[in-house]
Formats: structure tokens, sequence, C-alpha cells
């Protein structure tokens, strides 16, 4: 995989002319630029934007007005990000380059600013929507000590299954119940069985659980039949978002042998409304995680100098959660775990190539799911199945309550943020959702 270049776009010395880009706690600094959809009050139609600090650029309104590459006029003036994602590495860049020069305190002509202030919406009031119609979504399970620690709870003799090392594991996931950040997720009903019940009830979720992922965009498709080499994977990913795989505990341990995960998982999936474009991320990236002596080497489809030199992404991701009670306390939001994205097993390209290696094409648009992102430390454990060890050991909250599983009332947070000396730190925004209870 050939990483994207460093280029102008990512000095860290750059400021933008909007004030709020420059704090330094904001996650959408001039070096992010990260694309979303959005609705706001007056304008019903979803319009696509680029978050820059508390701002939105709305890029249907700056191509009317012809401040965009010619290029990308025509992707910037449809509701969902599927046609600019299609458009490529090439068209990207030259779209990044442009807005950055726009957006820059001296880069912008100062001719055009009050252009491209008419183009500015406040991100407060307005509504995101999901960034794409996501016409398939896959989620992997590429973190080597979520499937240990998950593997132990099932298998205390053989945590980790023979196939792990050689094949990226995955499961076709269900794209039509993907939703916004911010949108309450209903407690699920199903089947759920006790390990000495004699027979299943059904009944609402007992042990409802997020788990912390990173979703990956689809950019250029690929032809039925064509799969992608590892080495062009780069060109076929878009960007990320922060994803929460709604997962009802008692419903998978009885539905997922032998076919895998199906009712306990497809309830819901939420994501976040920014999508942080992998150009964005360049001056993040890391190399592919380290096997360790003794794994064995990925096969050749699955290797690449460039991916295992700089495969990987130096991406810090956090789950909170405020409780009904915390919030009627007036108590903030709780950290329950931080981890990072370069613990995953297998890189994001190294997913792509493995998705496409049996020809399966994969369309602009389409979402991959990393998986839990789990790593060695308790503290990164990205799924409450983890940290609670199956509910045998409760969370202590602020407030005084216990957490095992999810209650009625509690709202999940994820954060996620890249930040290293030399480059200017940028954000993913927020993925949120506050369980409601099932329904009657
Ligand atoms: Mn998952």
């Amino acid at each position: 995989m050939v990483p994207m270049p460093f280029n102008t776009t990512h000095d860290p010395a750059r400021r933008s002319w909007i004030e709020s880009a420059n704090a330094a706690a904001t996650d959408f600094p001039l070096q992010n630029l990260p694309y979303g959809v959005f609705r706001s009050g007056e304008n019903l139609t979803p319009r696509i934007g680029v978050a820059i600090g508390d701002q939105i650029l709305n890029l249907a309104t700056a191509a009317e007005l012809d401040l965009l590459p010619a290029a990308a006029r025509t992707a910037c003036r449809q509701p969902s990000l599927n046609a600019l994602m299609a458009t490529g590495p090439g068209k990207w860049t030259e779209l990044r380059a442009r807005l950055s020069e726009m957006l820059g305190v001296d880069s912008c002509p100062v001719r055009l600013r009050a252009q491209i202030e008419h183009c500015l919406v406040p991100q407060a009031g307005i509504t995101m929507l999901l960034p794409a119609h996501i016409g398939g979504y896959t989620d992997f399970y590429a973190s080597i000590f979520h499937a240990t620690n998950v593997g132990k709870m099932l298998r205390p003799d053989q945590p980790l299954l023979p196939n792990y090392k050689w094949v990226p594991i995955g499961y076709h996931g269900r794209s039509s119940s993907i939703v916004a950040s911010g949108t309450p997720v209903r407690r699920p009903h199903g089947q759920s069985k006790a390990p000495d019940a004699p027979a299943p009830v059904f009944g609402p979720c007992k042990n409802l659980d997020y788990e912390l992922e990173l979703g990956a965009f689809v950019g250029p498709g690929n032809r039925q039949g064509e799969p992608v080499p590892l080495a062009a994977a780069a060109g076929h990913l878009f960007g990320v978002v922060l994803l929460n795989d709604w997962s009802a505990r008692d419903i998978q341990a009885w539905e997922y042998q032998p076919l895998g995960p199906f009712l306990a998982k497809n309830f819901a999936t939420t994501i976040s409304p920014w999508v942080v474009t992998l150009e964005a991320l360049a001056p993040f990236r890391v190399p592919a995680f380290a096997r360790l002596p003794g794994d064995p080497a990925p096969l050749p489809y699955l290797a690449d100098p460039a991916d295992t030199a700089l495969g990987g992404l130096d991406l810090t991701l956090e789950v909170w959660l405020l409780t009904q009670k915390m919030r009627q306390a007036g108590i903030g939001p709780h950290r329950l775990s931080s981890g990072n994205f370069s613990t995953m097993y297998w890189t994001l390209a190294q997913l792509l190539t493995h998705h496409t290696s049996n020809g399966c094409n994969l369309q602009p648009g389409d979402l991959l799911g990393s998986g839990t992102v789990s790593g060695e430390a308790k503290e990164s454990r990205g799924s409450l199945l983890e940290l609670t060890m199956r509910g045998t050991e409760p969370l202590h909250l602020p407030g005084g309550e216990e957490r095992k599983f999810l209650q009625d009332g509690d709202e999940v947070i994820l954060r996620g943020h890249a930040e290293r000396p030399g480059a200017r730190r940028i954000g993913l925004g927020e993925c949120r959702g506050v369980v409601l209870p099932a329904a009657s």
C-alpha cells in the first residue's frame, strides 16, 4: 500500500481565518477537513459539508459559487458522499488542497473571503445525517486482543482459533440499521438461554453491550471478479468514522453457532457523522502491528512492504458512558476505556484486499467495520463484555452506580483523535447513542 504523501495541507503551522479552527482542543483544525452530510433548519435538502472549527463549509453552495475544482463540482452537490468517494485519490487530493487554500489565513485570496463566508453554517443547531448511502456493511474481528479476550471466556483451553493469524475474520452486517450519531437505540428482544435452563426464552436483551470500532468507507469500488491487490488498496479507502457495533450478548451466545452473528448485532449500528479522510491521517501512519515471534507471516496476497512499513494508524479511541442518574446529578461522562488502533492485527488495507480476494465487488460508500478495538492492557478493552469479564467484575461509576452491561437511559459516547509531535492534532468527533427501553 502506498501511503498518501505529505503536502502543504498537513503543515502544522498553517492556521485558518476561522478562529475556532485554531483552538488547541478542536477536533476540526485546518489540517483535518472531514466530510459529512447535514441538514439545516431553513434547508431540508441534505448537503455535503466540511467541518472547520465550529463551522461547516457548505460544499453545495461553494460549488454553485464556482469556488471548487471543476472535477468535484457535481459530486459536491449530491445529497450523500457516494459520488465524491467514487472519484478517487487524485480528485480527493485536488479538492482537499483547494479547501485548505480557501480556509487558510495566509492562502485565501482576499477577494474570495466574503463568498466563502457566505458558505459557512454554524455546527450548532444543524442535524448531521449518515454521510453516505451504505450499500454493503461488513464487520471484521481485527484485534487479536479482543479475539483472545472473548475466546478465553468461551473456550479457556483454546482462546484463539487456528485460522485467526492467517485469515482476517469477518461477517456481512446489516446496512439498513446503521444510524447516525445521536439516534436513540431501542433495546432489542431476542432468544436467549441460560446455561442451566432447559429451553430458551424470548424477551428483552439483558446483556446489552457496545463495541468500540473504526469504520472505513470504501472509495472507488472494484469490478466483480477483479480483486484489489494490497499495493492498490489505499486508492480504494476514502476515510474513517467511529463505529459502535451495539451487541446483545445473551442473544449472541445462543444464536452464534454455527453461522456467526445475526440478530444480536443487526438491530443498530451507530457511526459518527464526520468522515476523516485517510489523506488527513497521513501524518499518523505507523508500521503495521508487529507479529509475535513464531506467528506466521501473512500469505503473499496479504503482504506488501509498504503496508508493513506504514499500514497502521496511530489513533487513540475512547469510550465514555453517561448514565441517566449521572445526567440528573450533573455528573459529566465517565471514560470507560482508551485504546489505540495501531494494536490491530490486520491493517485496513489488508481487510479491503482480503474482502475482494475472491472477486467480491465493493462499491463506493460500502462500510468496513474493524472489529472491536482492544489492546493488551485492561483499560484498553473496547467492550463491556471484556471490561467486566462477562459481567462478573462490575464497573464502578462516579455517583455510586455499577455496570455489568448497559441499562436503559445509558448514553455511550465514542471519541477518537490522532496526535504526535510535528503534526497538528486532529479528531474524529463523537459517536453517541442513548439506550431506550425495549418495546412493550
Ligand atoms: Mn463488531
